[in-house]
């Protein structure tokens, strides 16, 4: 019997499946089935790429490259500045351009560096893909590999969460006295609507998935490694069983609903356990990385290669040839959707990340950043559906007052009461934001989408957030 099956029965047969989920969430249309079934395709290197100098959570990093320079894949061009950072690296071989700025789909302007394509590159075509996921990955030695070690390298080649949270990994993987871990838990969630690129991770590419996902263990000394995944992926789940074979990694399924893939949410669906209010999943003796994160510290730790590259869905009703595609960081949106033929004539907006998290962009030149999991086109009847309106709002649906249903209470996976925060922001008052925990919410858009007086309430709730951190 492998050690995944005596995991699987030891660890969580006392919790039955119909359990392994949390409270409230919603269930919006899935829509995967418009990109699940297209492999991941490697783009043809495009002829410039931007990196911005800020593409993780913490400090933005320091330039340390030139205009004019000759820059290897790889090379560091932006150095990490604090603890809370993570340095940014070449993505193909070129020459870099004079500093110029971009509005990041949140809305931070920040520093990029341009780097115009070489005609010849390290590699092209299928051999990026064979660099980054095919071939051997060890599985059987990974456990004589050193934690601190894992943790340096995690560091050095630049890894954040690829799930979009963005926190630099080697905070996660550095091992505390203080706070032993006892769960690795390996987010293959990806429970937004549209998003597929995890999904074609994990189907086409578990070893390297696994792989990291051992090490990550490694590094932290974590009893239990589980790979978390919803029951919508039965092909991935099965390619996942079938690499973890003879490891220590179990695979647990769950069941499928937004937000399944909140750090908070899977640990609560997983091992019924609570993160404290403000607290963090290390207070549960927790760590939680994405399977793109774990497939990125794989090839740092084995193959000595940073994070250059990621997996991007573009899809959506509005675009015409919907992909999965492996690119350089760096590139822009338009490329990408020129790529899957554009955009149709029923699309309305685009979205950096999936309809529920992600945010309207207001240009195709922005650049993919280590955080992009997908770019999502909305028709304009789904605009209005996930509430993106644009500036003025226009694109929404007209709102009324408050009608005290009590609906975004219900689906809140965080057991906040938004439409309280919501006022808060309405009436600018502080007390009230803090009075209803509004620095909890995770902006996972479950209240919003309920809402049937259309109230825009993750916008005001984002407001409140502002609102506090100013009155500190
Ligand atoms: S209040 Fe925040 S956490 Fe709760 S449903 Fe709304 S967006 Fe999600
Ligand atoms: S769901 Fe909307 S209408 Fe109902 S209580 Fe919440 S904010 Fe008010």
């Amino acid at each position: 019997m492998s050690m995944a099956t005596i995991l699987s029965k030891g660890t969580f047969a006392k919790r039955p499946f119909r359990k392994r989920s949390f409270k409230g969430g919603i269930y919006p249309p899935e829509q995967k089935g418009l990109a699940a079934g297209m492999p991941i395709e490697v783009i043809p290197t495009p002829e410039e790429v931007r990196l911005p100098l800020l593409q993780h959570l913490g400090a933005p990093c320091k330039q340390v490259i030139e205009p004019r320079s000759q820059v290897q894949l790889g090379d560091i061009i932006g150095r990490a500045k604090g603890f809370i950072s993570a340095p940014i690296h070449a993505s193909l071989r070129g020459t870099t351009a004079r500093v110029s700025a971009t509005t990041l789909p949140a809305g931070r302007r920040v520093d990029v560096i341009p780097i115009k394509a070489d005609e010849t590159q390290p590699f092209t075509d299928r051999a990026v893909y064979d660099e980054i996921f095919g071939g051997d990955w060890a599985i059987e030695e990974l456990n004589n590999y050193d934690p601190e070690q894992i943790a340096n390298t995690a560091r050095d080649a630049g890894l954040v969460g690829l799930g979009g949270a963005t926190f630099p990994t080697h905070i996660k993987l550095r091992r505390n006295k203080e706070k032993p871990i006892s769960h690795m838990l390996i987010n293959g969630a990806e429970c937004e609507p549209y998003l597929t690129a995890d999904y074609r991770l994990m189907l086409e590419a578990p070893r390297p998935v696994i792989s990291g996902a051992i090490l990550a263990g490694r590094a932290v000394d974590a009893e239990h490694v589980t790979v978390c995944i919803e029951n919508n992926k039965p092909k991935a789940i099965k390619a996942l069983r079938n690499a973890a074979e003879g490891t220590n990694v179990s695979v647990c399924v769950l069941k499928t609903k937004y937000p399944q893939g909140g750090e908070k949410q899977l640990i609560s669906a997983v091992l019924g356990k609570t993160v404290p209010l403000g607290g963090l999943p290390l207070d549960v003796g927790v760590v939680v990385l994405n399977v793109g994160t774990t497939a990125a510290l794989a090839r740092a730790v084995l193959r000595g290669r940073p994070l250059t590259h990621r997996v991007v869905t573009v899809s959506g009703k509005g675009v015409m040839a919907p992909k999965n595609l492996l690119v350089p960081i760096g590139t822009s949106f338009r490329y990408l959707i020129d790529y899957c033929g554009g955009l149709n004539d029923v699309a309305q907006t685009v979205i950096a990340g999936g309809p529920m998290m992600g945010f309207a962009v207001g240009s195709l030149d922005i650049p993919v950043t280590k955080g992009t999991s997908g770019i999502t086109v909305l028709t304009q009847h789904e605009t209005r559906r996930f509430g993106f309106g644009g500036g003025d709002g226009s694109g929404q649906k007209p709102q009324t007052p408050c009608l005290r249903c009590g609906r975004c209470v219900s689906v809140c996976p965080m057991n906040l009461v938004p439409g309280r925060i919501a006022q808060a922001a309405r009436t600018n008052h502080p007390q009230l934001a803090e009075r209803y925990h509004a620095d909890a919410c995770v902006e996972c858009g479950c209240c919003a989408f309920e809402c049937p007086a259309n109230i825009p309430v993750v916008q005001l709730i984002r407001l409140s957030k502002a609102m506090l951190r100013r009155k500190t």
